[in-house]
């Protein structure tokens, strides 16, 4: 066996821990509900590799999960009997912070100064296993991986450092034993050696679980001091532990049955985030084939959204045990930000990710949810209209990729856009607003894509439609320099870009009336253009007279199927 040995946590590690000492979370209370959490994975994944893996020696007779507590040693434990870890798993699974987004996070941390901003971004990154810091100055970890002999020991005071040995007898499964720092005992609020206390955490936080939560029953009646000669008696059976939650899934209930906090609650422990969502999305589908979906809107976009790494949210259950986290089949890329679960009735529990890309149910509930989703925000949109903006301020970036990589709901996704305007300098415009402000005779919707709303507005090609007095679409993301090229019109109108080829803004009188003028001017001007044209041959294809300049001497303009300037620059910086 190995012996104990002292390791350093790494540095990410090191400061997230630090904060969760020096503890600038003020609810405390959420550390018992991300160790119940991971006890709740660990009995997930235990059944689930036990499915995969028939050979596998693992105790799975009966899962469930045990909460302790000591007044005198002023000690709480949480155990399960679930799917442990090994030696190598605790260094790095504990020991470090795996998470993408974690130097983000950290670099965010250091520049907010205020407690308040330091809260909302703890909360929005989750701490997990190092929330036991903010209200233990000690806390033990022994745990034996499912089908192996020998078990692990960790410990740490989460300065700095840990000790990791060997365990003699570790059950299998993990406890977590937290030493609770003394000043918290003041305070009744904090009291986490109170059973009565700890559960009414466990039932606000996780009642929803489907294990069991057992804790000892809370009127214990007092141990009878042993009478004198008795002193061979038995010593007093432990009382037999009762189940603490309710054990319903969520999704299984009826709606009208689960509360606003239910569900937060659900959303937070399959989303590991510690705020709230922004939305619910509910559906459930019964006839030839069955399932449930309970799916959340995040009120904050994850700090890897845009991230190579990044993972989705959702959570395949088939008939409430959980098969896989993570779900891609489930969700387009560009609803990634997607969390929630959905339980089908009808997959084998084998089911593996092959299978599921190939399995038409599980395309047909894609479908379902997708529109499901994409409706649910565009009801957001006139039904609560602050949501809507949130929603589209924290996540439209990447729903507007939807608008190339999902031809079939381009158009609820072009409902659900909001772009700037030249219309109103404070406030985005759908595409219906904007098309129901169109002028008499505007036969397109007019934009511009570019770096900047500065850039944009200044840009001479500004000149002849802010004349007319025609609204133009401001476009600054780097994904609108894509979709626009595939994007042709919204609600029968065509999208055009008023940097690009010809663009015609006369009615047909205008035009008749300018013809004349244009041809003498023409003529005038023929002996400047050839030489213009001649001089300049490098760099422009051709010098033209324009009627879109009012106050601009010139303006370069690109041919209908040329390259932005902006994309031109995208090219080249990935070397092509
Ligand atoms: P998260 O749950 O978001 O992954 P945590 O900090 O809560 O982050 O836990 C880190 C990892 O440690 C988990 O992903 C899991 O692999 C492992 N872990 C934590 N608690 C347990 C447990 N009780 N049993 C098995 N593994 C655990
Ligand atoms: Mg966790």
């Amino acid at each position: 066996t190995t012996p104990t040995e002292t390791l350093e946590f790494q540095s990410e590690a090191r400061q997230l821990l630090q904060l969760m000492i020096h503890s600038i979370y003020s609810n405390k209370d959420t550390f018992l509900r991300e160790l119940v959490s991971n006890a709740s994975d660990a009995l997930d994944k235990l059944r689930l590799a036990t499915y995969r893996d028939k050979d596998l020696d693992a105790d799975t007779g009966d899962l469930h999960i045990e909460i302790e507590t000591d007044p005198a040693a002023r000690t709480l434990t949480v155990r399960d009997n679930g799917i442990g870890m090994s030696r190598e798993e605790v260094v790095t699974l504990i020991g470090t912070i795996a998470k993408s987004g974690t130097a983000e996070f950290l670099r965010k941390l250091k520049e907010s100064q205020d407690a308040a901003a330091s809260q909302d971004l703890i909360g929005q990154f989750g701490v997990g296993f190092y929330a036991s810091f903010m209200v233990a100055d000690q806390v033990t970890l022994v745990t034996r991986k499912a089908g192996e002999t020998e078990g692990v020991r960790w410990e740490s005071a989460g300065e700095g450092t840990y000790t990791i040995g060997p365990a003699e007898d570790a059950p299998q499964g993990t406890s977590v034993t937290l030493h609770l720092k003394p000043e918290d005992a003041e305070d009744n609020l904090f009291d986490y050696t109170s059973p009565a206390k700890v559960r009414e955490i466990v039932k606000r936080y996780s009642d929803f679980l489907t294990w069991p939560i057992r804790m000892a029953p809370l009127s214990t009646p007092e141990p009878v001091e042993a009478a004198e000669g008795e002193a061979e008696a038995e010593p007093a059976a432990k009382p037999e532990l009762e189940t603490v939650n309710s054990m319903k899934a969520l999704w299984a209930r009826s709606q009208s049955e689960v509360t606003e906090e239910e569900y937060a609650e659900f959303y937070k422990h399959v989303s590991h985030d510690w705020s709230g969502p922004l939305e619910t999305v509910r559906l459930n589908a019964e006839g030839t084939f069955e399932y449930q979906a309970l799916l959340f809107i995040p009120s904050r976009a994850p700090m890897d959204l845009f991230m190579r790494e990044r993972k989705r949210g959702v959570q395949l259950y088939v008939k409430r045990v959980f098969i896989m986290d993570d779900c891609e089949e489930l969700v387009p890329e560009y609803l990634r930000f997607i969390k929630g679960v959905v339980d089908a009735a009808d997959l084998s529990l084998n089911v593996s990710r092959e299978i599921l890309q190939q399995d038409r149910q599980i395309q047909l509930i894609r479908k379902r949810l997708v529109k499901k989703i994409l409706a649910t925000v565009k009801s957001l949109q006139s039904d609560k209209p602050e949501s809507y903006t949130t929603f589209w301020s924290e996540f439209g970036k990447a729903v507007k990729e939807g608008l190339l990589s999902d031809p079939d709901n381009r158009n609820a996704i072009l409902e659900i856009c909001a772009f700037d305007s030249t219309h109103d300098a404070d406030k985005q415009t759908s595409l219906r607003e904007y098309v129901a402000r169109m002028k008499d005779g505007q036969q397109h919707i007019y934009y511009l894509t570019g770096e900047s709303r500065q850039a944009i507005e200044n840009s001479p090609h500004m000149e002849a439609l802010a004349a007319k007095g025609y609204e133009v679409l401001i476009l600054t993301d780097p994904i609108d320099e894509m979709w626009v090229d595939s994007v042709t019109d919204f609600d029968e109108k065509q999208f055009q870009s008023i940097a690009k080829g010809q663009v015609d803004l006369d009615t047909e009188e205008e035009k008749k009336a300018t013809e004349a003028a244009r041809e003498i001017q023409q003529k005038d001007y023929e002996p400047l253009l050839t030489w213009l044209t001649t001089t300049l041959e490098a760099t422009v294809k051709e010098v033209r007279l324009s009627t879109r300049l009012t106050t601009s001497p010139a303006c370069i303009v690109g041919d209908t199927y040329d390259l932005t300037p902006n994309l031109e620059k995208m090219y080249r910086a990935m070397g092509q």
